[in-house]
């Protein structure tokens, strides 16, 4: 299948525009990714339409704390990335991709729908698991299709991705949940083979728009935890995405090339605790059998609105249309 995003040079060189890196490829090489090659100056798909994992999540799990609380979503991933964390916790399906023609089935955006219309109470689909924006071709039909049929859409993502392509998902995605891994260029570079300024743009772009988001920051020991590079992060979010912007500050447990211990639980706290001056909703995620962090409160009379216990979530003093009860602040969240 051919790819979209991409432009055509002189002898048969093509050149990928799909994400920052805008691999320039000769015939037979494949980009960064490994998701797309040059053939005979044509840009082509591998593994397009595979999926590696599949499941009716909780939507907390993307995490979306602020999207339909309480409700499932039918997840779908694929293969491949186009960053290169040396953390990466799904380094299985993210750093590896099939060949097509390999014996793995792909699927059609129309038999992922039908999927999604089958399953009960599942209020739409997730593109998550590995970076969906090397799926993109996959992702925007899919998308497109599900938003006839009255589905929801989500995207968990690295937000490494050019401005055009992401311009045509904000048409259909109506959550994003963007990981910010670090906020300075340094890291992205020397840890993840990305870039921070695109990234910062994304989000800049997706508020703009009016789509939901949510923001994820996995905190590494030595590594992006210093305290005065998360606070410049948590005022930069407050300048340009709003207070109200939820945040998930997430503990790291080693994975792939990193064994660094995973993060002190006393790290995270205090984190939260410098977020909150900046931020109305921040909570703490992957604190196993802890419940710390993970309550909703009202930012006016700080009431508890809405209570989690690892991935179900009770909804107590939040009405139908996702405002406070109590005080009338809102809306918090997005409801069903
Ligand atoms: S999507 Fe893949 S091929 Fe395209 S620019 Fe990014 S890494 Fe390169």
């Amino acid at each position: 299948m051919e790819a979209l995003h991409y432009k055509t040079h002189e002898n048969q060189t093509v050149q990928c525009a799909l994400c920052p890196h805008e691999c320039k490829l000769k015939p037979g090489v494949k980009g960064i990714c490994k998701t797309r090659y040059n053939e005979n100056g044509q840009m082509k798909l591998i593994g397009s339409g595979i999926i590696a994992s599949s499941g009716l999540d909780p939507i907390e799990k993307k995490p979306l704390y602020h999207f339909y609380p309480g409700s499932k979503i039918y997840s779908i991933g694929g293969y491949g990335c186009n960053l290169r964390c040396s953390f990466c916790q799904n380094h299985e399906i993210s750093q590896y991709v099939p060949e097509s023609g390999s014996r793995l089935r792909e699927n059609l955006p129309k038999n992922i729908v039908d999927k999604a219309l089958f399953l009960p109470q599942n209020i739409g689909i997730a593109y998550t698991y590995n970076e969906p924006t090397v799926f993109f071709e996959l992702m925007l039909a899919t998308a497109r299709l599900a938003k006839g049929k009255d589905l929801k859409n989500v995207m968990v993502s690295n937000g490494f991705i050019n401005h055009k392509p992401l311009s045509e998902l904000l048409d259909v995605i109506d959550a994003f949940n963007i990981d910010l891994k670090a906020f300075t260029d340094e890291f992205y570079k020397t840890q993840a083979g990305g870039k921070l300024a695109p990234v910062l743009n994304n989000l800049k772009s997706i508020k703009k728009n009016g789509n939901h988001l949510e923001i994820a920051f996995l905190v590494i020991p030595g590594l992006n935890d210093s305290t005065n590079e998360a606070v410049a992060m948590f005022r930069w979010i407050n300048e340009n995405l709003g207070g109200d912007t939820p945040l998930h500050i997430n503990r790291y447990y080693p994975a792939y090339k990193l064994n660094t211990p995973p993060t002190p639980s006393e790290k995270l706290v205090e984190l939260r605790n410098v977020a909150k001056e900046y931020l109305k909703f921040v909570y703490l995620g992957n604190l196993h059998n802890s419940d710390i962090g993970t309550k909703t409160t009202c930012p006016t009379c700080n009431t508890t609105v809405m209570e989690r216990h690892g991935y179900s979530t009770t909804l107590k003093m939040i009405d139908s249309r996702g405002y406070c009860k109590i005080c009338g602040y809102g809306p918090i969240a997005v409801m069903g």
